[in-house]
């Protein structure tokens, strides 16, 4: 999510809005991430939870904040760069995303503008999540 990292030949976050980090409602974290986020900021691991996380449905999950283009946002996303603010610090979830060569938001991303002609179209994306019974 918001990486810039060179390896991955199919996507480049550096032309993305992020959409990864702005469009899933929950970015959930372990124990193990809030561990990592309250070493990054020099905080205790309560006090991290409570600042940096919230609950949802007993899911622990990154606080969200308001974003210029979405709407709202993971809270640790820059709302200009759209780079990651704690990069080296980011949850796992983050780190694994998309877990293959090609993200489909970057592959959407690229279709509109050739479409449209404009290199600056952001389409925006919408997530409903459902159970896997319905
Ligand atoms: S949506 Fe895809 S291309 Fe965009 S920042 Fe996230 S991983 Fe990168
Ligand atoms: S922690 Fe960073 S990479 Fe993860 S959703 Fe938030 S801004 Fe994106």
């Amino acid at each position: 999510m918001a990486t810039t990292e060179a390896e991955r030949s199919y996507y480049d976050c550096t032309k993305c809005p992020a959409y990864c980090c702005s469009i899933y409602e929950r970015v959930q974290v372990t124990k193990r991430d809030i561990q990592r986020l309250a070493k990054h900021f020099g905080v205790d691991v309560a006090t991290a939870q409570k600042r940096f996380t919230t609950t949802w449905q007993g899911e622990q999950i990154l606080r969200r904040k308001a974003d210029p283009i979405f709407g709202k946002a993971c809270k640790f996303l820059n709302p200009e760069t759209r780079q990651c603010t704690i990069y080296h610090a980011r949850p796992l979830v983050c780190r694994e995303f998309p877990a293959r060569v090609r993200c489909a938001y970057y592959d959407l991303l690229q279709f509109e503008r050739v479409q449209q002609g404009d290199e600056t179209v952001v389409p925006l994306v919408q997530i409903t999540f459902r159970n896997g019974d319905e």
